[in-house]
């Protein structure tokens, strides 16, 4: 029996291996893809790397695909790798036999901890044969990793990366300091791990070779648009490919709908500068005017099983920031509604005066495990969609119907619940009167949005069916920005001992890059200078990564590098071509960038990831919308 037994595990050891997906394999394709800038070649050695995997393990494809996008799980469960630092770098002492200080060197010069890695170990003498690592055993132990909390949590995880990084060979070293470190920076964005994905699948369809070139094209640009636009209503990699595998890409959209606890990647409204603007693009359509709330956008999901969650923007969990959210959804539904989705905007609400207070009352609430009792800014949900409703989704429907929907499945309760207030008005008197209205009562605008034809929710898009009309924007730049903090510059007089301006930058999704876009002095109160101080002291870096685009010149280099790791609201007068700042280089102008004339600070989104920042393809629409008073809808995942 003993005998049997060793066999058999022994059989099954070499049927796993013959599944598994070396690691050195993604590594290869890593290689190829960071020596390139051409977003068609990435696609090709992504798209052929995973056509093997979906051929000779497809069970693998779900690791490869996360390890691709550096991430261990969906978004929204939150769970991230993100290794700091100092455990890399004695991890990686540990495993070359260097000394932590020297590596800290090596990091100041090269600045990137993976190439130092790579060649430490390149230097290291080695005994005994290193065992060949699997994609699978990569995934699975980065996964143990970032699960390891509490007392010497430090020394096991250094303990897990070094059973990695002893069997690393070559490029492997580098990559898997990065993805530990969170970020591959190799220039993959996710929209090309999409299609990629989308390629793979149908390249691998056994009928694909009796196709034209022309056949061949179309089916790569259809797989490519469902999987793009799956992925926004169901952001969930293992549902994706595992209904890719079960039923082809083709039918991908039958097998993954909008699904409650999973939260879908929001409609964004398009900028105008002017109320005949609105006018403009409305022409002979039906449209609604609704307040628009300054507070943190809270999409509401509750399961069959009475189970609510909340989401932020971001698909961030806050059930646990608003459990006054949470108490109250049982009590505001109708009779008969079991599950649903709901787009709604929570904004901090006066009880005693019974009005809606500025988004600064907001911010000040706790993020993380409030407690009831200990609430002292009460918030009002005001809700202004429903886009899912007991089993069936609805962002087919036409927006009057949705509305319908949801105001006869919720019930109204004052200062805790009510329905977004809206009015059909059609003409620039009527609405400027509910402008006025509106920003009269602490809103920031309206949301103007089309009613009956082309109002289908649409997850992700920031759409040309919403316009959002800012009431101190009309005669500036139609919008503020959302920009990343790259750097400080050390503060004189009265604000010495911290910063006196930074410098920002915006991001650029296809190039991975932040790109500076301005410096900043003004909109701070002494406080906020502070706080900004003692946060981004924590996030200093030595030297600027290649990730990030600024011109080398005294005036513009700062005193002092940060991660990026935060996002501030920015307003400006306008925009205009740089000679030295370099956001969305290229687009507008051959060779130079664009900058803000006049920024100035807004308040910080904590709500958006530095990735989330404003793009630099926004940028320079919004550029060009200053003379032209024209844009165009744009979505996440679009083309490139
Ligand atoms: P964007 O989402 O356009 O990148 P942003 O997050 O800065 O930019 P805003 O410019 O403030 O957003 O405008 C859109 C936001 O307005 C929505 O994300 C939502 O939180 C909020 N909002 C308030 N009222 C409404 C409403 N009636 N309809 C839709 N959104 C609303």
């Amino acid at each position: 029996n003993d005998e049997h037994d060793t066999k058999s595990e022994e059989d099954s050891k070499i049927a796993e291996n013959a599944l598994s997906v070396p690691y050195s394999a993604l590594c290869k394709t890593f290689e190829e893809i960071e020596a390139t800038t051409k977003r068609l070649k990435i696609t090709e050695y992504l798209t052929k790397f995973f056509r093997t995997v979906l051929l000779l393990s497809p069970k693998s494809m779900i690791h490869c695909v996360y390890l691709c996008l550096n991430k261990i799980c969906p978004e929204y469960e939150g769970k991230e790798l993100g290794i700091g630092e100092s455990i890399l770098m004695k991890a990686v002492a540990n495993a070359t036999g260097r000394s932590v200080a020297n590596i800290k060197n090596d990091c100041a010069e090269i600045g990137d901890l993976g190439s130092v890695a790579e060649a430490s170990k390149k230097k290291q003498m080695t005994f005994g044969i290193a065992k060949s690592l699997s994609v699978q055993k990569v995934f699975s132990t980065l996964k143990e990793i970032s699960a390891i909390v509490g007392s010497s949590s430090q020394a096991k995880k250094i303990e897990k990366i070094n059973s990695l990084l002893v069997n690393c060979k070559g490029s492997e070293t580098k990559f898997l300091i990065r993805s530990l470190e969170g970020k591959l920076r190799i220039g993959l964005a996710e929209k090309t791990v999409l299609i990629a994905i989308a390629h793979a699948s149908v390249l691998s369809d056994p009928e694909c070779k009796t196709w034209s070139k022309d056949k061949v094209e179309k089916e790569l640009e259809l797989g490519a648009a469902i999987i793009k636009q799956v992925y926004c209503e169901l952001p969930n990699y293992d549902k994706i490919i595992n209904a890719i595998a079960d039923y082809g890409i083709k039918s991908l959209h039958d097998h993954c709908k909008l699904t409650p606890g999973i939260p879908l990647k929001p409609m964004l409204a398009h900028p105008t500068k002017s109320l005949t603007e609105v006018l403009d693009r409305f022409e002979n359509i039906q449209f609604t005017c609704e307040y628009k709330y300054d507070g943190e956008r809270a999409q509401v999901h509750r399961l069959e099983d009475g189970t609510v969650t909340i989401y932020s923007r971001n698909s961030e969990n806050l059930s646990a920031k608003y459990p006054d959210i949470m108490a109250l959804i049982p009590e505001v539904i109708a009779p008969g509604v079991t599950s649903f989705v709901l787009d709604c905007e929570a904004v901090a609400w006066d009880i005693k005066k019974k009005c809606i207070l500025p988004f600064q009352v907001l911010s000040t609430r706790k993020r993380k495990d409030v407690a009831i009792e200990d609430i002292q800014v009460s918030v009002c949900l005001f809700a202004f969609d429903i886009l899912y409703l007991n089993g069936q989704p609805l962002i087919t429907d036409t927006l009057r119907n949705r509305r319908e929907k949801l105001k006869s499945s919720f019930v109204e309760k004052e200062g805790k619940f009510a329905f977004a207030k809206s009015q059909e008005a059609s003409s620039v008197d009527a609405i400027q009167t509910f402008l006025d209205e509106s920003v009269t009562g602490n809103c920031e605008g309206l949301m103007v949005k089309t009613m009956d034809e082309g109002s289908s929710y649409e997850p992700s898009v920031r759409s040309r069916n919403w316009l959002k009309v800012k009431k101190d924007y009309i005669n500036g730049i139609g919008d503020s920005l959302d920009l990343v903090v790259m750097g400080g510059y050390i503060g004189r007089g009265k604000r010495t001992g911290g910063y006196g301006g930074y410098l920002l930058a915006c991001y650029d999704d296809d190039t991975e890059e932040y790109q500076s876009i301005c410096k900043i002095g003004t909109g701070f109160t002494e406080e906020q200078l502070k706080q900004h101080t003692d946060f981004l002291d924590q996030h200093k870096m030595d030297t600027p990564p290649s990730y990030y685009k600024y011109s080398d010149t005294p005036n513009i280099r700062p005193d002092v590098w940060f991660k990026p790791v935060q996002v501030w609201e920015v307003k400006a007068a306008d925009l205009s071509i740089s000679p030295v700042h370099l956001a969305g280089r290229g687009l507008v102008d051959p060779s130079k960038g664009i900058s803000l004339r006049f920024p100035r600070f807004i308040r910080i989104r904590d709500d958006k990831s530095p990735e989330q920042a404003t793009n630099a393809e926004q940028v320079a629409v919004m550029y060009r919308a200053q003379n032209l008073n024209s844009a165009s809808g744009s979505n996440q995942f679009e083309d490139d």
